[in-house]
């Protein structure tokens, strides 16, 4: 079924509210087989509001409406989708009943301009609402249906959840299965080159890639009349994506690094050390982020400074002298010191210049990333040619995840 999704409140024309509300309905109609075509947004104007509704139901049978549901003068969702359908309301006593134990829950008479929210469109479909105080409902018209849903992403959950998602059964035509697939140290531009022919010519399933901060996505869907034929072709196209850019992918089932990385050295009975300059501690954040951690972290430093650097992972004054704290040495003598101090099976370090600012002779996202397993040591050379600050840490921290994962995949 052909949907739109029509978000209504000025607070997010002026980007003060970010329009959650479209990504998540997005996220579950597609999942349920509708084609979400559209996200409209508009402020809370009743002309403008009925046009676009107007222009949803052109091209699109169903438009799922969020926002202006509330009590106040300016919530006119319900009058416009109302009157655009051509019918009347009516006072839902279910609704009033409810109003009236909230307020006196809270210990108080319920304000009068909220009793607007217990009027509904006469023939609509209501979902009452244990979340909040306005109800949603859906209404159905000459084959084309309006749903209703209140703005604030709590309560429009919640509805969805507990209402919309079992009146919706009676839509759905097709199941759509998809798998997110991670890969890292490839660009989209070369994996979309890579993964030509399957995606030439793709019609079941759809392979898409996305760019992300340092890595790239990858989304195989597939719509079928059922969920085990949609599940089965998603499956098997994956496996013809992991035989063409499998060196690449560390998950298939849409895990974060940091994730699939403590996974990993738990599954193997690994533990790691960090030491980070440049990053401030990011890398053993990514780490910590994870439930599960302390399994597998054994201690990390930050060493900002040259002193530092000696003091706490003994690395040879010389070796800064020599080659310079952002060097090639230098990040292998602290992954050296970061071992032999933690005692961990694995050491990880980085130093390097995040920028905007750098020493003469080098440049912003310069940075060297060193590590120490078993006899194994090495470094990996890193130029982003970026003098964003946060950009170029977010990405040194990336890469010192991926030079973990590759060492212990
Ligand atoms: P309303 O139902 O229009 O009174 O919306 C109440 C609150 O919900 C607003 O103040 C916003 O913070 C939030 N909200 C409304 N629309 C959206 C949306 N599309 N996405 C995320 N939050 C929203
Ligand atoms: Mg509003």
């Amino acid at each position: 079924m052909k949907t739109s999704i029509l978000a209504v409140g000025t607070e997010l024309l002026f980007g003060q509210t970010v329009n959650t509300n479209a990504a998540y309905l997005s996220e579950k109609l597609n999942l349920m087989g509708f084609d979400v075509m559209y996200h409209f947004v508009v402020g809370d104007n009743p002309a403008r509001l009925k046009e676009k509704l107007a222009d949803a139901f052109t091209d699109t049978d169903l438009v799922i409406l969020t926002g202006g549901l509330g009590p106040t003068q300016d919530d006119l969702t319900k009058e416009m989708v109302a009157e655009y359908m051509g019918v009347e309301m009516h006072l839902d006593e279910r609704v009033v009943d409810d109003l009236n134990a909230i307020f006196a829950k809270r210990g108080g008479n319920m304000p009068e301009n909220n009793m607007k929210q217990a009027y509904l469109p006469d023939g609509c479909t209501p979902f009452y609402n244990a979340s909040g105080t306005a109800p949603g409902f859906a209404l159905e018209k000459d084959g084309k249906v309006a749903i209703c849903l209140p703005g604030p992403p709590r309560e429009m959950k919640w509805l969805f959840e507990n209402g919309v998602r079992d009146y919706l059964e009676k839509f759905m035509e097709k199941k759509m299965v998809y798998r997110v697939i991670r890969t890292i140290g490839i660009g989209e531009s070369d994996l979309e080159m890579l993964l030509m022919p399957l995606i030439d010519g793709q019609t079941d399933p759809t392979i898409a890639t996305y760019a992300k901060e340092g890595e790239c996505t990858l989304r195989v869907a597939s719509q079928r009349d059922s969920e085990e034929e949609a599940s089965a072709a998603v499956d098997e196209m994956t496996e013809r994506v992991r035989k063409l850019a499998g060196e690449y992918i560390y998950s298939l089932e849409n895990e974060e690094l940091n994730e699939v990385v403590v996974r990993i050295l738990k599954e193997k009975g690994l533990t790691i050390a960090s030491s980070e300059s440049c990053t401030g501690g990011l890398f053993a954040a990514a780490i910590t982020d994870v439930a599960g951690a302390s399994d597998v972290i054994s201690s990390s430093y930050v060493t900002y400074s040259n002193e530092s650097k000696i003091k706490e992972l003994g690395v040879p004054a010389e070796t800064i002298e020599r080659f310079g704290v952002v060097s090639k040495e230098t990040a292998e003598a602290m992954a050296a010191g970061t071992k032999k101090r933690s005692g961990a099976d694995i050491a990880v370090s980085i130093t390097g210049f995040a920028g905007p600012e750098s020493d003469p002779g080098h440049e912003a996202g310069e940075a060297y990333i060193g590590y120490a397993v078993g006899d194994i040591k090495g470094h990996i050379e890193i130029h982003t040619s970026r003098n964003f600050r946060t950009w170029n840490r977010r990405y040194f921290t990336l890469r010192m995840l991926r030079a973990v994962y590759m060492l212990i995949r």
